[in-house]
């Protein structure tokens, strides 16, 4: 993982495999140790294909597959 994107701290592993359920895609999920800034990894390059129609502001849901 690399350094915080708003603090520059560590970013810890949170997920190592997280199934996006609009894209299908997989992401790894870490967290920073020190200010708790969520970073998903890769960046996805265009975040409208994540907040799509359906998402209504809600909290965006990951399911870890198993
Ligand atoms: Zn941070």
């Amino acid at each position: 993982m690399t350094a915080c994107n708003g603090c520059g701290g560590a970013v810890a592993t949170r997920f190592d495999r997280v199934l996006d359920p609009q894209t299908r895609e997989e992401f790894t999920i870490g967290v920073c140790e020190q200010c708790g800034l969520g970073h998903t990894q890769p960046q996805p390059e265009d975040l409208g294909r994540y907040y799509g129609a359906q998402y209504h502001g809600g909290r965006h849901r990951w399911r870890v597959p198993s």
